[in-house]
């Protein structure tokens, strides 16, 4: 059932039900237009009331139909909103709790709109690279006043109700309910009203007969064009929204809607827009286990401890008490102690200095963290997070004495980025309950964490890891164990081929600005001036041992012995002055790769910023695919939501193996061997991985 229909007196009233939002799918339009048409069939029935049920009236169009014949096929959405605007007998929409997208312009296409005071109504297609596709960008100016509608329409963020109502001289909502609970009452109340209106004569009103103005049109669109520009580099639909809107104040609603369908046409196969629609997919599959269905049962997580307050555990520390849970900090050493506690109280001091934290929040969160020395004092807690020196010594260390006093059921979790969580669980009697909860620095900022699964990770423990990942509102990724898990695995063949990129030719300069060009907020060595080039001198150190058939440059190294170790030490691949984090060309580098290149016997050559990007997203191109082949990601979309809410991923360009489809797998296995025939190609890393190999072979994809 996708629309129920019952009659309260004359009323017949229209409920949405196409769990879990009210996405309007074909089955869910068809539904709809048949009650309605019904309704108008049905001589008693004199009003009618179009609503959705208590999660939403409705999140919009069916994103799973986008891009597809389904999408389009009648009724479609359009047709459904002639369909309530022509309706011969007044139609009201009571509007539950959200209200976007195609949901709010079927809203727009009724006589009369209620709303419970905190539905959130909102037109959020830029945020896929779209416009509205249903009407939004004609009639909600008309609804709403130019500036407050231009404002929903080119940010794509949530209005509230109540905030709506106060806009001035607007006519989106009629009414707005008392509370949630009252909301169909006060809607029928309504479409007696306007039944008896109707009856008496009046014409039902329609957003159709209002005009869309603005006293300075001119300069006020000039300067919305101006404030967007920057944004709108790489991502043209909110210009198109502007102009769109601007031809609602124009033309007459019929001609502004063919140009906003045509709009909406063109944007749907731009690049851009396929990858954003990608990564809304791809968000919403990542939390997904195929063998941890959603009714497994979770513990009940309130009480977290960290063990380490270094860098690490101080962030995830407040990751947790930003997301109201009570903390407990672990160290063995009082002065360590200190200094983790002092990092805290002084982020959520200077927060509170700039204004954006409250004093009772400050109070609040400092209220429930508490930092203690000793190991009984955090056996209640319901998840342990460790977050020590990266050295399995001290590892085993720790995870001993967790086994020993930590309460059965507790979640042991380690935040390791590189060592081997079944050898950690393996330290105690419960490897079921251990499992790895990688974070990124810093923790309490960056989305991503990497749920690390072990072979023994029991299921109830990955679905408690998930949900707490959820609680602190971070996008959660199911790893397998492997060296780096997902990120960082990828991460090492894209750091050696910069570094090969300096060998034949290139600066780093060079290489980071044909990286950041392609959107990537900061090239590789920029990064690792900022990460700490000690951190990856000590992972190639360990590699150098444990797989000495993987070809490295020794140049970071000769950097490393130089004690440039980055931003820290005021010098890297770049130069630092105190107080600044912008680097600036290091004559010692230059003079470092020359004679490098000299000592290998290599003379330079000119590489050019499309070699660098190529070489340097198809090493992570190369690598996910066996990261996906080898099952340690479930899904490419996993891969990409890691690239993007971890490494500054450009969202438009959709994740690496978003992008390297859209290059076509073909394309990509030819570069491939390409690159490994060229005389410094690293030709065993190179071979396309077999996945590759094959999928560009038979025309397959990544993404089932
Ligand atoms: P850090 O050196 O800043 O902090 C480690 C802390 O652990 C120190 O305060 C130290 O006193 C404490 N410690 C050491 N032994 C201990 C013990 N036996 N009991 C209690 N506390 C002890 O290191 P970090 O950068 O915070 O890294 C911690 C962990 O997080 C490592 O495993 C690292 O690989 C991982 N990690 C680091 C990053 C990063 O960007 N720094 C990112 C992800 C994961």
């Amino acid at each position: 059932m996708t629309v129920l229909t019952e009659r309260r007196a004359d009323v017949a009233v229209l409920r949405l039900d196409n769990p879990p939002l009210n996405g309007l799918s074909l089955a869910t339009r068809q539904a709809l237009l048949r009650a309605l048409e019904d309704a108008q069939a049905d001589a008693s029935v004199r009003a009618i009331v179009l609503t959705g049920g208590p999660r939403a009236f409705s999140s919009g169009a069916d994103i799973t139909e986008f891009g597809s014949p389904t999408a389009y096929q009648h009724p479609n959405l359009p047709t459904l909103i002639d369909a309530l605007e022509h309706c011969t007998k007044p139609v009201v929409a009571a509007l539950n709790a959200v209200a976007m997208g195609g949901g709010l312009e079927l809203a727009l296409g009724c006589h009369y709109r209620i709303a419970e005071p905190n539905c959130r109504l909102a037109l959020p297609e830029v945020k896929l690279g779209l416009v509205p596709g249903a009407g939004g960008t004609q009639r909600l100016p008309r609804a709403l006043g130019v500036e407050a509608a231009l404002n929903l329409i080119t940010s794509g963020e949530p209005i509230t109700a109540a905030a709506a109502a106060r806009v001035p001289d607007q006519a989106l909502l009629d009414r707005v309910a008392t509370s949630a609970d009252t909301l169909l009452d006060e809607a029928l109340a309504l479409a007696t009203e306007a039944a008896q209106q109707a009856q008496a004569g009046q014409p039902l009103p329609s957003l159709r007969n209002r005009k869309a103005s603005h006293p300075r049109a001119e300069g006020y669109f000039a300067f919305a064009r101006a404030m967007l520009k920057g944004q709108a580099r790489h991502v043209s639909a909110p210009l198109r929204a502007i102009d769109l809107v601007e031809a609602a104040t124009r033309l007459p609603l019929a001609a502004g809607l063919a140009q906003e369908l045509q709009v909406f046409l063109d944007l749907m196969n731009t690049p851009e827009s396929a990858a954003l629609r990608h990564v809304f997919v791809a968000e919403r599959a990542a939390g997904k286990i195929a063998d941890v269905p959603a009714s497994t049962p979770t513990r009940p997580v309130q009480h977290v401890a960290v063990v380490g307050a270094g860098t690490m555990g101080s962030g995830i520390a407040m990751a947790c008490l930003n997301a109201g849970l009570r903390v407990s900090l672990l160290e063995t050493q009082a002065p360590a102690l200190e200094r983790g506690m002092g990092n805290i109280r002084s982020t959520y001091e200077g927060q509170a200095a700039k204004g954006r934290l409250k004093p009772e929040a400050l109070a609040d969160r400092l209220g429930r963290l508490n930092g203690t020395l000793a190991y009984a004092d955090i056996a209640q807690a319901d998840v342990v997070i460790e977050a020590v020196f990266e050295d399995m010594g001290v590892k085993e260390q720790v995870f001993r004495q967790l086994d020993a006093v930590m309460k059965p059921g507790a979640i042991l979790a380690s935040n390791t980025s590189t060592l081997d969580l079944n050898a950690i669980a393996g330290f105690t009697r419960r490897p079921q309950d251990v499992v790895g909860l990688h974070f990124f620095s810093p923790a309490h900022v960056m989305k991503l964490l990497e749920v690390v699964r072990g072979e023994q990770t029991a299921p109830e423990v990955l679905a408690t890891a998930m949900a707490f990942g959820k609680t602190l509102r971070k996008t959660c990724v199911v790893s397998g164990v492997c060296d780096g898990f997902i990120g960082n695995r990828m991460l090492d063949p894209y750091f050696r081929q910069a570094a090969f990129l300096l060998e034949e030719g290139c600066s780093p300069q060079q290489v980071d600005r044909a990286i950041e060009a392609f959107g990537f907020p900061m090239g590789p060595f920029r990064m690792s001036d900022m990460a700490g080039n000690d951190i990856g001198w000590a992972i190639r150190k360990r590699h150098y041992v444990e797989k000495p058939q993987v070809r490295h440059s020794r140049l970071p190294d000769r950097l490393c012995e130089l004690g440039r170790f980055g931003q820290k030490t005021g010098a890297g691949w770049y130069d630092y002055r105190p107080g600044q984090r912008d680097g600036a060309i290091s004559p010692v580098v230059n003079e470092l790769i020359e004679q490098h290149r000299a000592s290998l016997g290599l003379a330079p050559r000119k590489v050019s910023n499309e070699e660098i990007v190529q070489r340097l997203v198809l090493a992570l191109v190369n690598e996910g695919a066996r990261i996906l082949e080898e099952g340690v990601a479930a899904r490419a979309g996993d891969i990409d939501m890691v690239y993007l809410t971890g490494y500054g991923f450009p969202a438009w360009r959709g994740g690496p193996m978003h992008w390297a489809e859209q290059q076509g797998l073909y394309a990509v296995a030819q570069a491939m061997r390409r690159i490994a025939s060229a005389p410094h190609g690293d030709a065993d890393f190179w071979q396309p991985a077999p996945l590759i190999a094959r999928l560009a072979a038979e025309g397959g994809r990544f993404h089932g």
